[in-house]
């Protein structure tokens, strides 16, 4: 780390609070009543100095049934004040508890320069992944030989002395809500254009990103050693999107290499870091991080883990960290090369542990000296969602969705997804979000990687959502509990099929579709080996096994694997069924990997229609 005196100075608290805005206020002022958060109907009578009475009759009058402790949306909050005389204005608090909306002003003078931030976009096949390896395997300083020990979606390069981050991006067109969040950390977009293949959608999709988060472009064209590579052409087709390059008066620069070969890759590097020179990238090393989480899981040996992109700050291996709506102490802080890290200057990506929960990629986090100010402000954060989540709720299942659809009464749709990887839950996310239905609203409440848990059903419950599963599967104790509470759970392993399903029922048309029903689960208790094949001892814990059956292979809520069974044995004998409570050796064709503690799930494809 460049900046040593950093340990001698006290590093900066992140944010002041402003004394009027540590508790949520409200006050008429002026015959405007000023609000900053949803309020009961007896909370506002009190602020207007009516009677909660006057507010139930006047939604009584409108058909409307409210009751004293009930949450007022902002649209309601708004017909009840210009009802009783006065104006109204909702202001947003900026506290330390939403620091994703905190504006750091830092002196000049304490600013440094930091590192660029760089984003490999273009179309599929155009050679982002062989450039993000040729780059990552240049230049490799003496020590750090083997290259990249640990993928954690970003990494540093030196050249010339100075430091390039690069986040690895994922090039399919459905992620594309992660590239734009991608962009929105990102300083420079390298756009991959090969030089054989020309402009393509992707291209132009990943420009509009580029632009969106004001991040200039320098144009990689890619392939030149191809034989029908022609640079000139897509000079002509990019100046179509006004990326025009410096030659021909324009701000682009563009670089001409060959990913495969290397050939042009140092002059690429060179360019980003005169690029850089220009953009005066600056940041504070003297202040508590701040920055935002690019990738998450869950490890099963070291439990949450996650990569942080440091943007402004410093982390350290000591600091208390609040991400999303949880807080942690950072166990293990290590770099690209798994190498222990004391601390994390601007524009470090970095892998840490001692997270609480596994954070969503794009979740901004920020660190704190002590743990009581992280635990506040995390617990702070957690009220301001679920308060968030409540509003706008709209009772749903997808029966009712569908119901509702043929009476044109639909007007939202929540939804929680649950997904195999950050990944999947982005692609989900963004397909959601397409479904473009007239007069339907799909709210995507909470997103996240991992198995479904009671915590989703209760929030599912507590804001009438229907939870989407993608690739995993619920355990015996959640489902009773989604009974319980009447939580509708959608099991998906296709993205488009779920997409079709929403929007099949948003449009009142449901299909019959072929479905997948489970019908018994085994755990595996034991493992034995036997030329090569790992044979799973077994015991049915739910309907009944029958041989040759399609599987899942299901860990920690997951589906690891989608086969078919090899052999089904009781003792010595092949089984064609085993039954609810009694013991097997099972085989999955084709795969071994199994696990003592999985779960294997027999299932069947049945055509079903949602009436
Ligand atoms: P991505 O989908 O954009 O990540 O593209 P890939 O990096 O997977 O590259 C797609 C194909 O193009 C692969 O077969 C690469 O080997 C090939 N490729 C990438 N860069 C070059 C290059 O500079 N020259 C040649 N000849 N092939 C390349």
């Amino acid at each position: 780390m460049k900046n040593n005196n950093f340990k001698n100075k006290q590093r900066i608290s992140n944010v002041s609070f402003n004394k009027d805005h540590k508790k949520n206020f409200n006050k008429v002022n002026n015959g405007v009543f000023v609000f900053t958060r949803s309020l009961s109907v007896g909370e506002l009578a009190k602020q207007l100095n009516i009677l909660p009475s006057d507010i139930i009759k006047y939604f009584f009058l409108q058909k409307k049934m409210v009751t004293i402790n009930q949450m007022l949306d902002d649209d309601s909050i708004g017909e009840v004040c210009l009802n009783f005389g006065y104006d109204v204005k909702k202001e947003k608090v900026v506290s330390a508890e939403n620091f994703e909306e905190v504006e750091i002003k830092d002196k000049k003078e304490d600013l440094v320069e930091r590192p660029p931030v760089i984003t490999i976009m273009g179309h599929v096949d155009h050679g982002k992944t062989t450039l993000i390896d040729a780059i990552r395997n240049s230049h490799v300083a003496a020590g750090e030989v083997g290259g990249i020990s640990q993928a954690i979606g970003a990494y540093q390069k030196d050249v010339k002395g100075k430091k390039i981050t690069f986040i690895d991006t994922p090039g399919h067109e459905a992620f594309t809500a992660m590239r734009s969040r991608g962009a929105s950390v990102t300083d420079i977009v390298v756009l991959v254009v090969a030089a054989d293949d020309g402009v393509m959608p992707q291209t132009i999709e990943a420009i509009d990103h580029a632009r969106a988060a004001r991040a200039p472009i320098i144009v990689a064209i890619n392939k030149i050693d191809k034989d029908g590579a022609n640079p000139e052409k897509v000079k002509n087709e990019l100046m179509n999107h006004e990326i025009i390059p410096e030659e021909y008066g324009g701000e682009n620069i563009f670089c001409e290499i060959s990913a495969k070969t290397g050939k042009g890759l140092d002059n690429l590097l060179e360019s980003i870091i005169t690029l850089s020179e220009v953009l005066e990238l600056k940041a504070n090393p003297n202040r508590y991080a701040m920055g935002t989480v690019l990738e998450a899981k869950l490890d099963k040996g070291e439990g949450p883990k996650a990569t942080l992109l440091v943007q402004n700050g410093t982390l350290n291996n000591s600091d208390y960290v609040v991400v999303g709506t949880s807080y942690g102490h950072i166990r293990r802080m290590v770099n690209e090369f798994n190498k222990v890290l004391k601390s994390a200057t601007p524009a470090t990506p970095v892998s840490v542990t001692g997270l609480s929960e596994v954070p969503n990629a794009g979740d901004h986090f920020m660190a704190f000296p002590t743990e009581k100010e992280a635990r506040d402000i995390a617990f702070k954060r957690s009220l301001a969602k679920k308060e968030h989540d409540l509003q706008g709720s709209a009772a749903r299942s997808l029966d009712d969705l569908y119901k509702q659809a043929q009476e044109g009464e639909i007007t939202s749709l929540n939804l929680l997804i649950r997904a195999d990887s950050t990944g999947s839950c982005e692609a989900l996310k963004s397909s959601v979000n397409k479904i473009n239905i007239p007069g339907v609203k799909v709210n995507v409440i909470r997103a996240t990687a991992g198995a479904i848990t009671d915590s989703d059903i209760a929030l599912a419950s507590a804001s009438n959502a229907i939870i989407y599963g993608f690739n995993v599967r619920p355990s015996a104790n959640v489902k009773a509990k989604a009974e319980e509470e009447k939580v509708e759970i959608r099991l998906h392993r296709i993205i488009y099929a779920m997409i079709e399903e929403i929007e099949g029922a948003l449009k009142g048309m449901l299909k019959p579709e072929l479905k997948e029903v489970s019908i018994g689960q085994m755990e595996v208790r034991n493992l034995f080996k036997a030329n090569k094949l790992t044979i799973a001892g077994c015991y049915v814990t739910e309907g009944h096994i029958k041989a040759r059956s399609k599987v899942h292979l299901v860990r920690d809520g997951v589906v690891i694997y989608d086969g078919e069974l090899g052999s089904l044995k009781r003792f010595k004998d092949d089984a064609s069924d085993v039954k609810n409570g009694f013991e097997c050796g099972a085989t999955i064709l084709g795969y071994n990997d199994i696990h003592e503690g999985d779960m294997i799930e027999a299932y069947e494809m049945k055509e079903e229609t949602v009436k």
